[in-house]
């Protein structure tokens, strides 16, 4: 399963500039990570300070 960002995100952009495919994007009040590009690397979510990346 993709990662999803939750609303938790605080629009740093630190997980946008570590996505391995750039898979993540600036939207409307916080990022969004395209599911068909996302590797489920993880990157994002060691990156984020926030813990919004999720795979639940
Ligand atoms: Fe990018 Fe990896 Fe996060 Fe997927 S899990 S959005 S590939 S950094
Ligand atoms: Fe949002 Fe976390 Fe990404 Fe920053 S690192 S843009 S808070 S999901």
């Amino acid at each position: 399963m993709a990662y999803k960002i939750s609303d938790d995100c605080i629009a740093c952009g630190a997980c946008a500039a570590g996505c391995p495919v750039d898979a993540i994007t600036e939207g409307d009040g916080k990022y969004v990570i395209d599911e068909d590009a996302c590797i489920e690397c993880g990157a994002c979510a060691d990156a984020c300070p926030v813990g919004a990346p999720t795979n639940d």
